[in-house]
């Protein structure tokens, strides 16, 4: 019986796809496990030539593809998405060998993924405009149309569910798409295109394009026939992009950074506020924008807090990716570890007591320790997203004083509230400065709830009923009836 990771490596494709076109080049980029740093395959370094075919393609096909039957756009994306579930191994043993997540995690990625194709098929359905009498003695009738060809870029963390997240809705919408994966896990998002050709998306209109980041961001940031860019990733590159973008007036969604806090509170139930923030942190090995990282437990609790969570976090088996029961894999690169190394030093030269973990894993590389600390200062952790599995425990005093701090931040994606009082659980949810927060809960993110940041987090908002709302433009048309 072929093994789940040789089922990931049969699934290697070795070229970009470039309106259906197979492309390779003689300058390819290196892809490795980051378990073993092995290299697994190399994609096309494509530069501006390509990435112009690309966009050109998406222009061409924006046409017809727009102004087809939606009912039939949702027809395709259901077909996409039959065949994603029956490749739901495939995948996410892919994702697993290049992104290095416990392979029953990409396994639900490949699931949450998939939701967002489900859910943006039933939206191409409900493309609904309005009808309203003017003042003017008019009446004006508006219609929902597809924004233009898109560029979307995608992170490394989730390299399924950042791609239909926004080709989703793109394709419900009418857009055409121009994709530009990380350089870590672009075989994913290779697959998933082949996928969507198979399904039935027009060759046209949609293109995934491998090579050096920025060259390509350029090119498809300052082409004026790319109406749209629908970026996540981090701050820094988010901001570039953004006035990269400025000129031509694109539309813009923008998913960056967080530094996400969780506040428990003396009254929540500590099993489940451990549990949740266990559920929380420790996907994808701490490497999503929405991990908790920086908790706050009331100071009367704290101790019983952090020392629950440090004996669960102590049980968490570490390893590659297709062992047994591992729940936290190795980091995405060296300079990941090199972080998570960096912050666990300053919190300790403040102070923090380690209570699990604590340094680099035995296994080596890109492994490290689950850890848990108690006390020191937060204020890195404000400024800063670790991006691997340290949990920093801090005490607090007061409501007032934990929602200063949780507030004293650049980011405003997600946040979380762990208490039993209904009435403080609704006041401290609105009064964080975040776009998401989670209540007794650890995990926020699914098709149907609206994602998305506000301050330096981004802004636009992915999945729920507004997640389409970024691809379409409306028109007003007014109608001088007699
Ligand atoms: P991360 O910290 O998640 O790697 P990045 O913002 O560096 O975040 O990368 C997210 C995505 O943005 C990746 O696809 C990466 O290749 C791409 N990227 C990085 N730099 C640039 C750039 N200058 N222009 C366009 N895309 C970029």
């Amino acid at each position: 019986m072929t093994s789940p990771r040789d089922a990931g490596l049969k699934l290697i494709r070795e070229h970009a796809l470039i309106a259906g076109d197979v492309v390779t080049a003689s300058k390819t980029i290196a892809v490795d496990d980051p378990a073993t740093g092995e290299t697994i395959g190399h994609v096309p370094d494509l530069g501006t030539l390509e990435t112009e075919r690309a966009i050109q393609a998406a222009h061409d096909a924006f046409g017809d593809w727009s102004t087809s039957d939606p009912h039939q756009r949702a027809a395709i994306l259901r077909d996409w998405a039959r065949l994603i579930d029956d490749n739901t191994e495939g995948l996410a043993a892919l994702m697993s060998l290049e992104n290095g997540k416990p392979f029953a995690e990409a396994k639900g990625e490949v699931t949450y993924a998939n939701s967002f194709i489900k859910w943006f098929a039933g939206e191409a359905e409900r493309l609904i405009g309005q009808t309203q009498d003017s003042p003017l003695g008019h009446v004006i009738v508006t219609f929902r149309e597809a924004v233009g060809p898109c560029a979307l870029i995608t992170p490394w963390n989730f390299p399924a569910a950042m791609l239909t997240r926004k080709l989703g809705p793109a394709f419900a919408a009418g857009c055409t798409a121009v994709v530009k994966p990380a350089s870590q896990t672009p075989f994913t998002a290779i697959a998933l295109v082949e996928l969507a050709y198979q399904a039935g998306v027009p060759t046209g209109a949609l293109s995934v394009v491998t090579g050096d980041a920025a060259t390509i961001g350029g090119v498809l940031t300052a082409s004026p026939m790319i109406r749209k860019l629908s970026f996540t990733g981090s701050t820094p590159v988010g901001r570039k992009l953004a006035e990269q973008c400025a000129p031509t007036l694109k539309r813009l969604s923008m998913e960056l950074g967080g530094a996400a806090p969780l506040i428990v509170f003396a009254d929540a139930d500590l099993d489940l506020a451990v549990a949740e923030t266990i559920k929380g942190k420790f996907r994808n090995s701490g490497q999503t924008c929405v991990c908790p990282n920086r908790v706050y437990v009331e100071a009367s609790v704290a101790e019983a807090y952090a020392e629950k969570l440090a004996a669960k976090v102590a049980e968490l088996k570490v390893g590659n990716a297709f062992d047994d029961d591992v729940k936290v894999g190795p980091l995405i690169e060296d300079k990941a570890v090199d972080k998570v190394e960096a912050h666990l030093k300053a919190l300790k030269g403040d102070g923090a007591k380690v209570l699990t973990g604590g340094d680099r894993h035995e296994r080596g590389g890109r492994f490290f320790q689950p850890t848990v600390t108690l006390g020191g200062d937060d204020a890195l952790l404000r400024r800063e997203e670790t991006f691997g599995p340290l949990v920093p425990v801090f005490a607090f005093d007061s409501e007032a004083e934990v929602l200063e701090k949780a507030n004293d931040s650049d980011f405003g994606l997600a946040s979380f509230v762990f208490t039993r009082d209904l009435d403080r659980a609704m006041r401290v949810a609105r009064a964080l400065e975040n776009g998401i927060v989670g209540v007794n809960a650890g995990m926020v993110s699914t098709a149907v709830a609206p994602f998305g940041g506000v301050k330096q987090s981004g802004y636009g908002r992915e999945g729920s009923t507004l997640g389409i709302d970024e691809y379409v433009d409306v028109k007003a048309v007014t109608l001088n009836l007699s």
